[in-house]
């Protein structure tokens, strides 16, 4: 049985993975203010961004659904591991050698499956990239040869060839130390019918295809041989735990950064077209990789593309230009409302795709193809006009009942009535004819209706006092050099809510604000220290909510915030005195009323200077 990561291990894995770095290879971030940074969250579906992360606290919240959490909990959430895997994967991409405990004076490594089955498969990339030089290879160098695609190019796209034999690279990496399940389960071998393991391609070219981050999960792979007795053109990696194809987007990992950099995104056939397009500099391509273009496509790229209402991003959809490209356009038009940010199309013309483009005309010209997009639902409605007679009045009539849900889908009031006005024209009808059915169609309940609205923000705390202890804590979490003393001098009783005590107390417990050096570390001590997980929970977002000031007198503004929890915690005390001193009769109780009294007076002299010191200077 293998060890415990070391509490040294988690430490190093914790101090060298960065948040911002982790999260931003899975979601675009941008800064909110000092100190943070939002997306779009990964864990549900929104529009405007709920998901902060905060580098000093390393830590991610999303204030839309709750999830949060550091480095580990952000990778085990998004890529469903466990804890140990969720390390392993991170120590692996930071170069962080893991000791375990209980494994004596080895340095014990279980790799978890997922890691194993990642390693196999960038082995196997390597080995096909190398095979690709081989005699044997020489048909599949001259395909990116024919397409314009020299070697400089293919080792950019890490493309690679299948050799011949039957078993070549399963005995390779079974040599490396892999077992036939993990390659196997990697996708890279099968079973032949005799029973024995061999290869899962054989004599093609291949494209390894990453996620975001820049793993391989699997491969493309395309016929070039006649002779080759799988007639399919293109063969892909069977889903596997790492290899869910309608998840992916070819080329993710190189045009991740460009999306996010110019809020764009263009959505090509092949892999050849992806690499036609980053040559020719167009780097936010991407294709899908042997699926149709689908929701969870829509979901990455929303992702990467940071679409939202402030940071409209746009998507590019290129299609051929015939019947199928066309179909292919009305089905992505679904997609349409599912973007903030609007959609095009690149349309080429003569029917070449940016790979054949750009050989015959160039790379200007591959540019240019993307710049003269048009929006989707222009390039829809003109398909779904055209296959009408339009000199015939049904012919036009059935074009208006084709083309009128199109356009009752279209969000924008303004880009409905431009597209209304133009169907018109086409149609030689008047515009109110088109806007009656328009109104006619809104009868039914509209695709808006029925999207659900975005889940409500946890409920805010609208007591006055239960917001200042909130603020106390968090500033408490996030600046401790800033808090320090003040907060340590506060007790039980100035916290009003139960689960507020709780926190103060696990902070006293922590050693106190003043003991925290690190920021990251003080947190993980806190958040030990609690006892109820309901409360644990919380840290997260106590850590990554911004203090609720403006403007840059932090310090002031916390200091204030600690003052109104020892003045409302007076007011308190106050008031009960108030009520007990009405109750006491000066006379037979004479002794107990002055020392109310005076208490009552002290109190209230008290509570004087908090408010003064709160107003500042006059
Ligand atoms: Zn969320």
């Amino acid at each position: 049985v293998a060890g415990r990561i070391s509490d040294a291990s988690l430490k190093a894995v914790r101090d060298a993975a960065s948040i911002v770095d982790v999260v931003g290879s899975a979601v675009a971030l941008r800064p909110a203010g000092s100190n943070r940074l939002t997306g779009l969250c990964p864990f549900h579906d929104e529009k405007r961004p709920s998901f902060g992360v905060a580098p000093a606290t390393n830590l991610f919240y999303c204030f839309g659904c709750g999830e949060g959490g550091d480095v580990i909990s952000f990778v085990s959430k998004l890529d469903g591991l466990n804890f140990a895997e969720s390390v392993e994967r991170l120590a692996s991409r930071y170069n962080i050698t893991l000791t375990y405990e209980g494994g004596g004076q080895v340095a014990h490594r279980e790799t978890g499956k997922r890691q194993r089955l990642a390693e196999a498969l960038t082995a196997a990339a390597e080995f096909y990239a190398e095979q690709l030089a081989t005699p044997g290879a020489r048909p599949g160098r001259d395909f990116l040869d024919q397409r314009g695609f020299d070697r400089a190019a293919a080792e950019q796209f890490g493309v690679g060839f299948a050799p011949g034999g039957w078993d070549t690279l399963t005995k390779h990496l079974r040599a490396r130390g892999f077992s036939t399940d993990e390659l196997t389960d990697a996708g890279l071998t099968k079973t032949a019918s005799s029973g024995s393991p061999i290869d899962r391609f054989h004599r093609r070219l291949l494209w390894p295809i990453r996620e975001t981050t820049g793993d391989v999960v699997g491969f493309g792979a395309r016929r070039i041989f006649d002779d080759d007795p799988i007639t399919a053109k293109y063969l892909n990696t069977p889903e596997t735990i790492l290899f869910k194809k309608s998840h992916l987007l070819y080329g993710a990992d190189l045009a991740r950064k460009a999306i996010a950099q110019r809020y764009q995104a263009v959505i090509v056939e092949g892999y050849t077209d992806v690499m036609a397009c980053h040559l020719s500099g167009v780097e936010t391509a991407v294709a899908t990789c042997g699926t149709a273009f689908g929701e969870d496509h829509v979901k990455l790229l929303r992702r990467l593309l940071h679409d939202q209402d402030e940071s409209r991003g746009e998507v590019v959809f290129t299609f051929d230009g015939d019947a199928a490209g066309r179909n292919a356009a009305r089905k992505a038009l679904q997609f349409d409302s599912r973007f903030v940010g609007q959609t095009f199309v690149a349309i080429e013309s003569e029917g070449r795709d940016p790979c054949e483009l750009r050989q015959a005309a160039g790379e200007a010209a591959v540019r240019e193809l993307v710049a003269a997009r048009v929006p989707l639902v222009d390039f829809a409605l003109r398909a779904t006009v055209e296959p009408f007679d339009l000199d015939s009045a049904e012919g036009r009539s059935g074009a208006l009942r084709a083309a009128v849900p199109l356009l009752a889908g279209v969000r924008d009031r303004v880009l409905r009535n431009q597209y209304a006005l133009r169907l018109s024209g086409w149609l030689g009808l008047e515009l109110e004819q088109v806007q009656s059915q328009l109104t006619e169609h809104a009868g039914e309940p509209s695709t808006d209706a029925r999207r659900s609205a975005p889940r409500p923000r946890e409920r805010q705390p609208d007591d006055m006092a239960v917001a200042a202890e909130r603020e106390a804590i968090k500033a408490a979490l996030q600046r401790p050099g800033l808090t320090g003393p003040r907060f340590d001098a506060l007790e039980a009783a100035h916290f009003s809510t139960e689960v507020h005590r709780e926190l103060r107390e696990a902070i006293a417990t922590a050693g106190g604000v003043c003991s925290a050096t690190d920021v990251p570390g003080w947190i993980a001590r806190v958040a030990t220290a609690i006892r109820s997980d309901e409360t644990q929970r919380l840290v997260p977002a106590l850590a990554v909510e911004p203090l609720q000031y403006e403007g840059d007198g932090e310090e002031h503004y916390i200091a204030t915030v600690v003052d109104r929890l020892q003045e409302l915690h007076i007011a308190r005390r106050i008031r009960d005195l108030k009520a007990r001193v009405q109750r006491t009769n000066p006379v037979t109780e004479g002794e107990t009323f002055h020392r109310l009294f005076g208490e009552l007076i002290s109190l209230e002299e008290r509570k004087r200077q908090l408010r003064e010191r709160s107003l500042g200077p006059a």
